[in-house]
Formats: C-alpha cells, structure tokens, sequence
C-alpha cells in the first residue's frame, strides 16, 4: 500500500513553510545566549557525560560512522566536533581542573553558537551510530541533545523546530489539527469497517498515533486498527493523549517534551492501561520509554511497546495470523536508529515480514550498524537541510539497490518520508513502505 504522490507533495509543501510559521525567537543580547547556553551545560550536564568528555582519544573514527560525514566527506560533520562548544563548556566551567583549562582553551561566543546550531540540527539526527563505533562509547548523541537545549533555552533552536515545539507545547495541536483530526479519521475508518474505540473508559491498552497517521500515512493507522481488532485486544485511543510525536524532545525544549509526555502518560492512567503502543513513529519510542519516566518523575506504570515491537511478538506467538504476500519480490527492512539501536528492536519487525512470506534481502550493513535516513530528530522539517539529506539519501539508496531490493519497508514515518523524498526527487520507483500498514492489509481471515 503507497500513499499518493499528490497527498505526499502536499505534505511537503506544507513542511517547507514551516519556517515562515515558525513566531518570532525571544530577542536575546550575545551575553544573554551565551550566559544561558553555558548555565544549561553546568547544570544539565551528567557525570557519564562529563566522563565521556574528558575520554575521548581523538582517534576520529566517529567520523566514518556519522552518514552526514560519509555522504559529504566534509570534515565539519565529524560527531565528536558537534560537541564543540558543549566540551568547551564543560572543561572551563565544570571540570575538576576549570581554572587551568580556563587558560589554555577560548570562552565560547554567541557567533559560535548560532554557527553550531546548523551542526546540531541540520547535520545530526541523534541516530547513536557514531557511539557504537566509538572506542570510547562516547554518547554523542546523548550530548547532542543537551546541546540543543542549551541553544533552545538561548533562542536558537532552528526555526522549523521552534514553530512544531510552540505549536504542540502551546495549542496542543500540530500543523493547526487537533483531536477533531483524529475524530475525523476514525470517522473515516468505521466508513470502511473498521472500528477505532476513542475514549474507551478503560482499556488494557492505550494505542497512540500522530498527526503524521491521520494525514498523510492513513495506511499505518488503519493497519493498526485492523491488527488490534483481529486479536480482539481490550484497547482505546484517547482524544485527550493520542499524539506520539513529541517536537519539544526533538528540538530540546524540555518542558514542551514534558507537557506533550504528559498528556499521554495522563491518558493511558486514566483508563488503566497495563500497555501503551507507540506508532511508526521513531523518536516517539525514547521520548516515551526512556524519558516519559523523567517527565512524569517517577517510573511509568505500563509498558511502552512499538507497533511494530508488538506485532512481532504476536506473529511469533501464533495470535496474529498474516497471509503470504503472492510475488512480493526482495523486500529489505530499513531498521530505525530509535527502534533498533536504541531499542533493540531488530528481530520483530522481520518476524512480521518472514510471515508474509517475503524473501527478505538485507542491506549492508544493517541492524545495529545500520545508516540512519538522514532525516530523524525532527531534520525532516528543516528546509536548509535539504541538499544533506539528498546526500544521504544517495548513500542508502545505493545500499538499496545492492541488496536488489524491489521494495523497502520501514517503521518510522521519518524514515518514509525521507525515502519518498529521495525517491521522488530522483524518481526511484520502487515502493517505500509501512511494516504496519503491510501486515494490517494482509491478516488471515
Ligand atoms: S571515535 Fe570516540 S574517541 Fe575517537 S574522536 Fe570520536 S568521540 Fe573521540
Ligand atoms: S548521532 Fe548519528 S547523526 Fe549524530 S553525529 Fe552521531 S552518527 Fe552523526
């Protein structure tokens, strides 16, 4: 199932106008950003991360890691130079010897800041690679992120970002759709038969879907409502917490990330949810998982599972029954950096696609070591990062084709929309599609 080119180029024409939407940042004097980037540093900054800063060897071997670094050859893009000014922060203003380093190393200024903020944002996806090949297991990622929030409280988080933050943090909508979306689109769905139970008073399981589903990849959304039907689960989603996608984790406005976590976690409380199913929707995973116990301040009490975590479980228990799809030709799975290396979700996704009887034909490398689609962390809405992210696009496309792939399934909207992208822009054929929306097209009677 494809979504259509026109549906798709909507979409991003409506992206592409995000930074003129983006309110105006808060006006800031130079002393002012660099006084609030650094105190963020100092009192954000963990000990592990401190540790991983006074580590590293120099060795550049991040560099070959890093898709940005690889697709462009640009020293720039090196991981560990992305951490820059965060180093230098840290080494002057926190580290055991500050008063010698404050000697040997230069203050950081508000020109270098604003010239960081195309390296955190345009050229870094927090995609982890960079640490796994580290032999320090620096968490550059990890930094990356505090560094964005220390030119996110300096107002200079890149526009794009900033307006999908203040929009979700502020009105609680996205791209101006709240709820009455999500109504409309469950309307549409029981048009077709299938039944999306909105504000069920109690469930065992609260699904929660993004704007992106009830827009554009329809698919991904009726999928999993066929899926949670067919196995007849106890299951709701809530007008009140159905967004997943959270632009304040991605741009680094905690509290934002806070509010948008929190109008989950309330939701799935309200009707006893034991399970809380994230969609195809990559950095919804870690701002649920792992940081929704941070927003809410204490562990959260469900599970949170992804859509494609939990139909794999299900096929490899014998509850969910698929049909073989009849010359499906060689399909390969793209792994998202936030399912698979962050969360370790390598072996569901390709349970689902083995019952479908594809003849899965993997790409190089792939699973943990996977390359990134260019496009996660919220890259995907940046205008400017466009030449980049058709570099990068480059790069997969090639591991794609050697693979002989006929089609590429994914379970990240991201990761779609960076594939279609490409594809349309350098007018690639073969289909890009949902791991959801494959599966929920293709049950057993
Ligand atoms: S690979 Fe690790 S140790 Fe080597 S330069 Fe990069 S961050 Fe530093
Ligand atoms: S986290 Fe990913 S995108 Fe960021 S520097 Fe490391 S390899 Fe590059």
């Amino acid at each position: 199932m494809t979504v259509s080119e026109e549906a798709f180029e909507q979409f991003r024409a409506g992206v592409g106008m995000l930074s003129e939407m983006a309110p105006p940042a808060t006006e800031r004097t130079d002393e002012e950003r660099v006084r609030i980037f650094k105190n963020t540093v100092i009192k954000k900054i963990m000990p592990h991360e401190a540790m991983d800063l006074e580590t590293c060897v120099h060795c550049g071997m991040c560099a070959e890691a890093c898709h940005y670094y690889v697709a462009t050859e640009d020293p720039k893009y090196t991981p560990i130079r992305k951490l820059e000014l965060t180093r230098r922060v840290y080494q002057r203003e926190v580290s055991p010897n500050r008063w010698l380093r404050r000697l040997l190393t230069r203050d950081i200024t508000a020109q270098e800041l604003e010239a960081w903020q195309e390296l955190v944002y345009d050229s870094c996806t927090e995609c982890g690679r960079c640490s796994l090949i580290c032999p320090m297991g620096i968490h550059i990622a990890e930094m990356v992120a505090l560094t964005r929030e220390g030119l996110a409280n300096a107002s200079l988080a890149v526009d794009e970002q900033r307006a999908m933050s203040h929009e979700q943090g502020q009105r609680g909508t996205m791209f101006g759709m709240g709820s009455d979306s999500l109504v409309q689109a469950a309307q549409v769905l029981k048009q077709k038969g299938i039944d999306v139970p909105l504000d069920q008073p109690q469930a065992e399981i609260l699904v929660v879907t993004s704007v992106i589903e009830m827009t554009l990849f329809t698919d991904a959304l009726e999928g999993t409502a066929k899926i949670m039907n067919k196995l007849g689960c106890s299951w709701t989603v809530s007008t009140c917490g159905y967004e997943a996608a959270n632009f304040g984790y991605m741009a680094g406005y905690s509290g934002y990330h806070r509010a948008a976590a929190m109008r989950v976690i309330e939701a799935a409380i309200a009707v006893g949810a034991k399970t809380v199913i994230i969609p195809e929707c990559g950095h919804s995973y870690p701002a649920l998982r792992w940081d929704g116990a941070a927003a809410y301040g204490k562990p959260l009490p469900f599970e949170v599972v992804a859509i494609s975590e939990f139909i794999g479980r299900e096929i490899k228990a014998g509850n969910l029954k698929v049909n073989k799809i009849p010359a499906a030709g060689k399909v390969t799975y793209h792994d998202p950096c936030k399912l698979g290396r962050v969360g370790g979700v390598f072996d569901e996704p390709r349970e689902a696609l083995q019952a479908l009887g594809v003849d899965l034909s993997e790409v190089s490398p792939n699973r943990a070591q996977s390359y990134c689609c260019g496009g996660g962390a919220g890259n995907f809405l940046i205008r400017r990062a466009a030449p980049l992210r058709a570099k990068v696009w480059e790069l997969k496309r090639g591991q794609f084709e050697d693979a002989g792939a006929d089609r590429v399934v994914t379970s990240c909207a991201s990761c779609r929309i960076n594939f279609m992208a490409g594809a349309a822009d350098t007018h690639w054929e073969k289909p890009i599609e949902s791991l959801v929306a494959l599966v929920g097209a293709n049950l057993a009677d």
